[in-house]
């Protein structure tokens, strides 16, 4: 039987290990288990690092015997057999009882794999796996150099019969060349350098070298950097080439309106982004592009001018917000700056005006059926909503641009159903105020064109943030209560925001929305993260006496949201207690003081989120991160560092690097990690944009992956691939 990389493992291995390997690595053909990499090399030396090891994690360790002792047990009976190994480095015990490996003796080398343990204050493996080394026709010495692969394993599938599975494929006959194609195209590989598949996949399995271990691996990276850029290619050239409305600008309209009645100056920033959009609308072909900017950056205001732009060349305009208090939001402002030009049809509106509408889940029959109406016969130019919108079926009359606020968990998929919103697709601009790493843009991001805001107007603020750890320093918080007092008394306002709404048990006060806080962040044996509901009171007697103090959270039906919005920026609430509901765009101007209860609960890039609600206006801002976690633990430090640090981009970084396990000395964990195998978003950006250059050389023609049977088959893996999964997924 010939061996092709398709052929399934059960023709190849043991029936046992080919179901293990199936059923718990999710590795089914050739293909699969030469692309299961090590996660790491075990070495002699590497003991030395025992000592970041903690109890209970999983390793495995390379290390030779140097003792054995058994005895009998006291207590109980039977014997119990202490084995001391070493690598000239370290050393720990392993421990049996009543077992006696017979080769399991003085000078041997192995691998042993198992959780640690402590006795008597010295680490221990208490009945580890083990692979003794074949050291009677070797040279210990072969040993103490030899870098061993450690893989990703399960319960019934060892590192070791991984490695002698995958053996099996690198010396079968013919060898790996025999049975490897090289997908990529030569003049790419001596471009960059980069090693053939069979050497690379040779050097990542059985390397010889520490050098041999990273050449391999960064051609191996190339592979997935270059499959993943072709597919996002590929989407963009289909895009491109759809077919679209082009909505030119047109003098005298909407737009010149809107630019009349702004009451500032719009930042170089603001003007060059949307000459690119008004350009790009212009277009036959629909515009899918991504807006990212800074929280107060003023994208709202670039997304208008669009709306407004293709209103005025006869189409209608979506703008999509996360929430209704959004929704409600973004319809009161425009409603506001286009004054009788937004309400065309009204008895004191403009003739040749428009309609804004906005359209939510949570209007009365009678107002949505009037609000479908005007959405379906195209008298409304503008309308507002939130997803919802786009998913119940709401029909336009001609559908031209469909903006989407503030959504960065926005897929790819849900860009697709998008365009295929009517008969030809409109233009689609998404805005993100969470700003995208280069490398997360190029992939996660990948199939849209990206504009940035770099600059704030200007005249703001600014924001101070502290850390307030108010289990090390109590008085601190009393402090922090006495400064929004200060600041309320000014004529200020404030938000104090609690990862819970709480009064009520059970899933409905799971906290909300909390997202990206390190997954430890909620140990079991930790106190229920603060409420909104029982805060509100103890402010209300004590820290916050006498002042107009409401709450806003997700239980509250949407008119109460709204309404509770609109008291708060009509300045008739002092204090608002809220969970993450004012997370996202909430524009209050005069609120200056940002107080964020068990902040520890939150994610880096939410903290900065809701750091952005304040210092709106020309007041200064402050932010105050509550928290009992101490300072010098990595929660602590983390939240040091949004306090330290108001460069979005370099949080967006942490944010990452918070958000990946720690990995000493090769913790091991069954299963695979989802994405991509070795291809790191954090560390690989420039093999990523050159990966991305070359992707988009290859696909420049009309004969695509014509050329190149080996990357067309690789792109069309990956489509099936649960990879494709980590596209849909910020
Ligand atoms: P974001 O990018 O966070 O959505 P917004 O569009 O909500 O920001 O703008 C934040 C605030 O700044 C709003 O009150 C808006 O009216 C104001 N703003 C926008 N552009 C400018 C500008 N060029 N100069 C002064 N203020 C501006
Ligand atoms: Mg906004």
């Amino acid at each position: 039987m010939a061996v092709t990389l398709q052929t399934e493992l059960s023709r190849v291995l043991g029936p046992k290990t080919a179901a293990g390997m199936a059923d718990q690595l999710g590795l089914h053909t050739v293909r699969d288990l030469l692309r299961h990499y090590p996660r790491r090399y075990a070495r002699r030396g590497e003991m030395a690092r025992l000592d970041d090891l903690r109890v209970g994690d999983r390793v495995t360790i390379l290390a030779q015997v140097t003792s054995v002792n058994s005895r009998r047990m006291r207590q109980r009976h039977g014997t119990i057999t202490e084995v001391t190994v070493g690598d000239g480095a370290g050393s720990m015990k392993l421990v049996f009882f009543n077992y006696k490996h017979a080769r399991l003796t003085h000078g041997a080398w192995g691998l042993f794999a198992g959780t640690v343990g402590t006795y008597a204050g010295s680490l221990q493996f208490t009945h580890p796996d083990m692979y003794l080394l074949n050291a009677a026709d070797e040279n210990d010495d072969d040993w103490a150099r030899a870098l061993v692969p450690i893989y990703p394993a399960s319960k019934d599938v060892s590192s070791w019969v991984i490695q002698k599975s995958v053996k099996l494929l690198l010396d079968g006959a013919g060898g790996l060349g025999s049975l490897v194609v090289d997908p990529l195209p030569e003049e790419i590989r001596a471009r960059h350098g980069l090693l053939s598949l069979p050497a690379a996949l040779l050097d990542i399995h059985r390397p010889t070298t520490v050098e041999d271990v990273e050449h391999a691996g960064h051609r191996l990276k190339w592979d997935e950097a270059l499959t993943l850029q072709l597919t996002l290619a590929a989407r963009r050239r289909a895009a491109a080439l759809e077919p679209g409305t082009a909505r030119p600008v047109k003098p005298g309209g909407l737009l010149d309106a809107v630019d009349a009645a702004l009451p500032f100056e719009l930042t170089e920033g603001q003007r060059e982004v949307g000459q690119e959009l008004a350009e790009e609308l212009s277009r036959e072909h629909p515009m899918h592009r991504l807006l990212q900017g800074e929280v107060g950056s003023g994208k709202t205001v670039v997304a208008l001018r669009a709306m407004a732009q293709v209103v005025d060349a006869g189409g209608q305009a979506a703008l999509l917000a996360p929430t209704e208090v959004l929704a409600a939001q973004h319809a009161r402002g425009i409603r506001e700056l286009l004054g009788p030009l937004g309400r065309a049809g009204e008895l004191d509106g403009a003739a040749d005006g428009t309609r804004v509408t906005l359209l939510t889940g949570s209007l009365k029959a009678a107002a949505r059926r009037e609000a479908r109406a005007e959405v379906a016969d195209g008298r409304a130019g503008i309308v507002v909503g939130t997803h919802a919108l786009l998913q119940e079926g709401v029909e336009f009359a001609d559908l031209g641009l469909v903006v989407v606020d503030e959504q960065h968990r926005f897929g790819v998929e849900q860009r697709d159903a998008l365009r295929a919103k009517g008969s030809r697709p409109p233009h689609v601009l998404v805005m993100t105020a969470t700003p995208i790493p280069r490398t997360v843009a190029m992939t996660v991001f990948g199939d849209l064109e990206i504009s940035t805001l770099r600059q704030l107007p200007s005249g703001r603020g600014g924001v101070t943030s502290s850390v307030v750890p108010m289990g090390e320093k109590p008085a601190w918080l009393d402090r922090a209560w006495a400064r929004l007092r200060e600041e309320v008394a000014a004529g200020r306002q404030a938000y104090v925001v609690c990862p819970r709404i709480g009064d009520v048990d059970g899933p409905d006060d799971e906290p909300e929305d909390v997202d990206g806080a390190p997954e430890n962040a909620g140990g079991k044996d930790r106190r229920p993260p603060l409420a909104v509901l029982d805060m509100a009171e103890i402010l209300r007697a004590g820290p916050l006496r006498g002042l107009r103090l409401d709450v806003l959270h997700g239980r509250l039906s949407p008119e109460e949201k709204d309404q509770r919005m609109r008291a708060f920026g009509a300045g008739e609430i002092d204090v608002l207690v809220a969970t993450t509901v004012v997370e996202v765009g909430v524009d209050v101007p005069n609120a200056t003081v940002m107080v964020v209860m068990d902040a520890d609960r939150f994610g880096v890039s939410q903290l900065h989120q809701l750091r952005g609600r304040v210092a709106r206006g020309k007041h200064a801002g402050l932010c105050l991160l509550v928290t009992e976690t101490r300072t010098a633990s990595s929660t602590g430090q983390r939240l040091a560092s949004v306090a330290a640090t108001s460069d979005g981009f370099e949080l967006a970084r942490l944010d990452l690097e918070t958000r990946r396990e720690g990995d000493i000395l090769g913790s091991e964990q069954s299963g695979r990690r989802s994405g991509v195998r070795l291809l790191s978003l954090l560390e690989d950006e420039e093999l990523i944009a050159a990966a991305r250059a070359e992707a988009a050389a290859l696909l420049a023609t009309d004969r695509g992956l014509a050329d190149y049977p080996g990357l067309a088959a690789e792109v069309a893996a990956l489509a099936t691939d649960e990879r494709a999964e980590w596209l849909e997924k910020a």
